[in-house]
Parts: structure tokens; sequence; C-alpha cells
């Protein structure tokens, strides 16, 4: 009998495993929870929030669901994988011991220390004092010196400061302020580390792992790397920073010792391990780890998944990968973020968005922040669409994705006009 899936979340990322997993021959009904207008046109969206863990569980139960598969990581903080577990459910996302690997920069930062995983030499702090002192100690010397608060921030809880009076202002909204609630308990301050990022995603079941790939993402709102940070507003695969070699050492050095410490620690990890690496020549260190696939990465990683979904993403919950390596696609990928006048600031909504009809059929469009309103698609969000291209090469798919994007319009509408920019650099195509 067909499987039955349900998703969770509702934004571009979610759209891009729902349109994925609508291609596997295995599946033959999806829900999404609570979904978008994009999602609704290849699943059915059900009325249940992403952290409603229990009503979420009592729907799983309900339909049958064979597979749950999480996007967004605020559940998994939750312990939705648990309580799942629990109730005999399956599903594809870490525990929530195995998520503090995202849910808490202290606790992946001692593991990164204790198993001799490379990564930025740091403090804990849980006194604002001390964490002044140490502050002063290091940007007296003109060194950077980076302040995260411990906990989930939403991307906010990051901050790079140049000067003792920025580190000093950080410090005090995060632990005395406490602008980002009990997240900021915690603060770890580390070196500032100079070089490339990239992002390499790979999958675990808590035991064996593939690597997926790699991708570059871009955070801040402007071409150049300008303005303030985003959710992200576009990404590429297989940058080519990410080449064999360095595939080989973050294999080596970061992933293999992260899932077998996580093992060794009693809380194997079994999902997506997102690894956000910098890359200074060509020896990689860990910034981060993220619990889930990146938004919009996932966007473009997906379509380079050869396989049936279904396939890899059952194994993993099961814990049955056992050595399967998924085939990939040749090529490239490419992601634009479609965003808001205003955002990542304050935005309006309820614009009317034109042109989706005369997108190419073999061009993606994953919705993000839409809705309809009296049978028109309107912004409902930030990040409004994603357009996502495949090529031959980044050449190619930066040619198609601007094409189409040029095809959509919606008042206030912005993006960035520079993604994947980084590849062509690296090719020597671009000064
Ligand atoms: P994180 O959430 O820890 O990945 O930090 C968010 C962003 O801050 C990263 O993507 C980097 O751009 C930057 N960042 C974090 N830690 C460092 C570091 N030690 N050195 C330089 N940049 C950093």
């Amino acid at each position: 009998m067909g499987k039955k899936v349900l998703v969770v979340g509702q934004g571009g990322r979610e759209h891009a495993l729902v349109w994925k997993l609508s291609l596997s021959p295995q599946v033959e009904k999806i829900y999404a929870a609570p979904g978008n207008p994009g999602i609704g046109q290849i699943a059915e969206c059900v009325d249940i929030g992403a952290e409603d863990i229990d009503k979420l569980a009592a729907f799983a139960r309900e339909k049958g669901i064979d597979l749950t598969v999480v996007g967004p990581e605020a559940p998994l903080m939750q312990g939705i994988a648990d309580i799942f577990k629990e109730k005999g459910l399956l599903l594809f996302g870490p525990s929530r011991a195995a998520a503090r690997l995202e849910g808490s920069k202290a606790f992946t930062k001692n593991l990164l220390k204790k198993y001799g995983i490379p990564t930025a030499s740091y403090e804990v702090f849980t006194d604002a004092e001390q964490a002044l002192d140490w502050a002063e100690h290091y940007t007296n010397q003109g060194k950077k010196v980076v302040i995260k608060a411990d906990g989930l921030a939403a991307g906010k809880g990051v901050v790079i400061a140049e000067t003792f009076a920025q580190a000093r202002e950080a410090i005090e909204d995060i632990m005395i302020k406490k602008t980002l609630g009990s997240a900021g308990d915690k603060v770890v301050i580390e070196e500032f580390l100079e070089g490339e990022e990239v992002s390499v995603f790979a999958l675990s079941d808590g035991e064996d792992f593939v690597i997926l790939g790699a991708a570059q993402d871009h955070k801040q709102v402007f071409d150049g790397d300008k303005g303030p940070n985003t959710g992200g507003m576009g990404a590429y695969v297989n940058p080519p920073l990410y080449d064999e070699k360095l595939a080989v050492k973050v294999r080596e050095k970061i992933i293999a010792p992260v899932i077998a410490a996580m093992k060794e620690e009693g809380t194997p990890y079994a999902g997506v391990l997102y690894a956000g690496l910098m890359v200074r020549d060509g020896e990689p260190k860990v910034l981060e780890f993220n619990a889930r696939f990146g938004d919009p990465e996932a966007q473009v990683l997906l379509p380079m998944i050869k396989d049936d979904i279904y396939t890899l993403l059952e194994k993993v919950a099961r814990g049955e990968l056992d050595g399967y390596v998924p085939q990939m696609e040749e090529g490239s990928c490419i992601c634009v973020v479609l965003a808001s006048g205003g955002y990542p600031g304050p935005y309006e909504k309820g614009k009317e968005i034109t042109g989706l009809n005369n997108i190419s059929p073999d061009t993606l469009l994953f919705h993000a922040g839409t809705a309809l309103k009296d049978g028109k698609l309107v912004t409902n969000g930030g990040r409004v669409l994603n357009v996502v291209c495949r090529g031959q090469n980044i050449e190619e798919c930066i040619d198609k994705v601007y094409k189409e994007v040029a095809k959509v319009s919606f008042a206030g509408m912005h993006y960035r006009r520079d993604i994947g920019y980084k590849a062509l650099k690296r090719k020597g195509m671009k000064s």
C-alpha cells in the first residue's frame, strides 16, 4: 500500500520537501501542517501549527501516517521526536537531546573541544562581569570577538564585535537586559575566524551517515553581503570552494567524529546534520550546527537528490542507513528568494503577486510567505517566494534564474542580484 507522509512546517524548505516526496512512487498521500498555498497544490494542508506537538501526534495516529518529516527547528527542540517515538510513530528528525547541537552553543562547543573537532577557541560565561573582562582583554589587543547567545535566537543571537564598546553592548543586551530571553542565560564568546563560509549537509541514522553535499547561503539582505542579516536570500549547491580535498577533510575531521561523539555521549544523532563551516587555506572549522535542512539550502539540495527521497528519509528514521549511498544529479542548482519591501525589518503583507503563470515549466517555484485572499495569491511573510533553477553549471543556473525572477512581481518586491557570484569569482569568471 502507498505511504502516507506528514510534513511539519510552512516555509519554502517544507514546500521543497513536499515536492520531492510527491515524486516518490511509494508515496500515496502527503499532508502538511500547516503548509502554505504552494504546498496546497500538491498536498493536503491541515490547520495544525508546527509546534502543536500533541495535536500533530494525534493527527498522525488518526490518519495512519507512515512517516512524519519535520522541517523547522522549534518542534525538534521541544522534543517532537521523543514524543512521537513514545507513541510508536516514525519520525524523521533528531531527539531533543541530540538537537542540542543546534539548541545550545555551549553544549556544542564543549563537545567539539572534548573530541578535538576543529572550531574557534572560546569560553562559556554565565556571569556578565566575567564575559566583559574576557571581551575587554581580547578587543584591547585589537582582536575581534564573536558573542553568541547560548540558546535559539532565530539568527539574532550572534554579534561580531570589533571594539570593546560593541562587545559590551552585546553582552549587556543578551545577559543583563535579556533581549533574547533565556537564550541569553549563557553566552559563548569566541575567536573571530577569517575565511569563506560553506554549509555541508549530512544525513545520519545515529550510527552511519551520508553526506549529501554542500551549499552556500547568502545571509545579508543586499548585494555584496551588505546590510542586516536575514533568514537567507538565496543559495546554490556545490560551491567550487568545496572541492574533493575539502570534502574529505569535512568528512574525516568534522562529520564522522561528531556523529561518533554524539553516540558516545549516549545521545545518537539521527536526522539532517547541517554543519556551518568557515574555511581558510583549505582547513574547515565549525561555526555552528543546525538540526534540520537550511532554508533556502533545502530548496537547492533536494532537487539534486536522484534517489527516492522517501526511501532515504525512512532509512534514516529507522536507523537503517547501513552504508546506503544516494545518487546525486550532475550540475548545479540555484535559489533566489523574493522578499517583501522592508524585510528583514518591518514589512507589509497582502500585496498581490503576479506573473507566476509565465514561469517556465522546468523552473521550481517554492512558496514561503504567501496566502490566498479572495482567490488571489498575496504576500504573507518577509520571504515570499523561492525561484529555483537547475542547470549544467552555475553560470547557466544564474542566467536562467534571473530571467525567471524578472517575470514575477509584487509591490515592494526585492531580491539579491548576485546569488552564486562567489562561485563565478572563484572560477575566475568575475572580478
Ligand atoms: P552561527 O549562528 O554561530 O553560525 O553564526 C552566524 C554567523 O555569524 C555565521 O554564519 C558567520 O557568518 C558568523 N560567525 C559566527 N561565528 C563566527 C566566528 N567565530 N568567526 C567569524 N564569523 C563568525
